[in-house]
């Protein structure tokens, strides 16, 4: 069959590269001049099965109302205009707190848990086949509570993941430093922490661009610095194709920009965020929001003190990990609109938090010095797919032979290698291995 998947990030690109497996024929587009230059970027790195918990929970409100009047807060709601697109963000936010109760908290845990082991399994079979590097470093992933209350929790959370056979240990502080010496200056504010040592990290950037060039060894046409204008459903009459539009994203202010139509038999929706508005021009909605995040990614001055196992600092929602002679903290998000700018007070706010607090666990390990202080903290913003369950969808939208991969959230990256093969499976006719609910199933 005649594939085009819309989006090369790491989702399309996972797609792209099982689909390919399973002998279709594959086109790439993407608006960028390569592969994971979007929310792909520089995420915390985190392959985090273990850790899958949705923001939605019965805390969530009440935290959410809370954190409205601080500007380094780890969720954010920024309300936009209900008169206009910013309707969207409401409806969005009513799903969500329709969510916030156990009953839903303990389903939506379920079908990550059960996506998350799933695609853990098909990352390690990518790297197997390939022999893919990506600083991807196999300990585990360490969290560490600086606050008693939320620590006493942590207990109930591990059962709970644990039932659903997820190997989540909790440590006391001195495990926890045994695990990860690299705290010790900070032990002081620690309390105690929780590990799951079968979770991973590596750099989903490198990754995502190492899979797309094996896809274009393999066969796939990567059609990059392309933005998909329009779709246009095939007529249903037998044979018939679907057309996507496209335009080359333009370099001059004054050449017209070249414009292309392509035809498939199948079309796949990967746009991160940008599903949502582009499956609407063909009359499917879905609630896939952005959710913007934040993070820095700082040179190691002293790589005998700085982390090795990736971490997640509770009290600020960040994920720490190690990336050969960087280290990326990253976290944080802000329900608001499709804004990206790095310079606004919030999002300075949010950023320079991140270099504090690297200062304040691992004082003096990295450069975190602010460019105007010398340094280069490299920071980055990205908008997350996110839905109010956190959990994508992946399935064929109503319009037959339009498929969808999209609504990651926080967790694109852990779940990207089994979404990318879970749909191949669906699309090539099988039933994935998997108790999950796949969308239009
Ligand atoms: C701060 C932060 C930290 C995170 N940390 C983690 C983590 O530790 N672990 C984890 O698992 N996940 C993490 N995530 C989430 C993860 O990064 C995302 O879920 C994932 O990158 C989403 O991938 P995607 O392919 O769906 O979207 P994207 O990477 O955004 O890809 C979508 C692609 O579609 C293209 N596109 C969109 N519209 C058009 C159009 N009209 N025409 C042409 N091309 C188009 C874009 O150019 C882009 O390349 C984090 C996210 C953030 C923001």
């Amino acid at each position: 069959m005649k594939i085009i998947v819309l989006g090369a990030g790491t989702i399309g690109i996972s797609t792209a590269w099982h689909l390919l497996q399973r002998g279709h024929d594959v086109t790439v587009i993407d608006r960028q001049p390569n592969a994971a230059l979007e929310t792909s970027f520089a995420n915390g790195a985190q392959i985090s099965v273990s850790y899958c918990e949705p923001w939605a929970n019965r805390d969530a409100p009440l935290k959410a109302l809370k954190w409205m009047l601080s500007k380094e807060a780890p969720l954010l709601f920024r309300p936009q205009n209900p008169f206009g697109e910013g309707f969207r963000q409401y409806l969005w936010g009513l799903q969500f707190l329709a969510n916030c109760n156990d009953r839903a908290f303990e389903r939506n845990v379920q079908q990550l848990v059960a996506l998350g082991s799933y695609s853990h399994a098909a990352l390690k079979d990518i790297v197997a086949e390939t022999g893919m590097e990506y600083n991807r470093l196999e300990r585990g992933i360490a969290h560490f509570y600086s606050d008693q209350k939320s620590f006493d929790t942590a207990g109930e959370a591990a059962e709970l993941m644990r039932k659903y056979g997820v190997d989540r240990r909790v440590v006391s502080k001195q495990e926890f430093l045994d695990i990860e010496p690299a705290y010790r200056a900070y032990a002081d504010s620690i309390v105690g922490g929780t590990f799951t040592p079968g979770d991973e990290s590596g750099d989903c950037l490198v990754f995502t661009q190492k899979l797309a060039e094996l896809c274009k060894a393999k066969g796939a046409e990567l059609l990059y610095g392309y933005s998909v204008t329009a779709l246009k459903p095939s007529s249903g009459a037998r044979g018939a194709m679907h057309s996507v539009a496209i335009q080359a994203v333009s370099t001059s202010s004054t050449a017209p920009s070249h414009m292309e139509i392509h035809k498939a038999d199948h079309i796949v929706v990967a746009c991160g965020s940008y599903t949502a508005p582009l499956l609407r021009t063909v009359g499917v909605s879905l609630p896939i929001y952005p959710g913007k995040g934040y993070s820095a990614t700082f040179q190691i001055l002293k790589p005998e003190q700085a982390p090795w196992v990736s971490t997640i600092d509770d009290s600020k929602k960040v994920a720490i990990s190690r990336l050969g002679d960087q280290l990326r903290v990253a976290g944080t998000i802000e329900v608001g609109n499709y804004d990206l700018t790095l310079e606004s007070d919030v999002a300075r706010a949010r950023c320079h938090m991140l270099s504090r607090r690297i200062e304040e666990v691992l004082p003096g390990v990295c450069d975190t010095r602010t460019a105007e202080q010398g340094g280069q903290p490299n920071y980055w913003t990205g908008l997350r797919p996110a839905t109010p369950t956190n959990i994508p969808y992946i399935g064929q939208t109503p319009v037959r032979g339009i498929w969808v991969n999209a609504g990651h959230g926080t967790l694109g990256w852990t779940h990207g290698a089994g979404s990318g093969k879970a749909l191949a499976e669906l699309m090539s006719g099988h039933t994935p291995e998997l108790a999950f609910q796949f969308y239009g199933t």
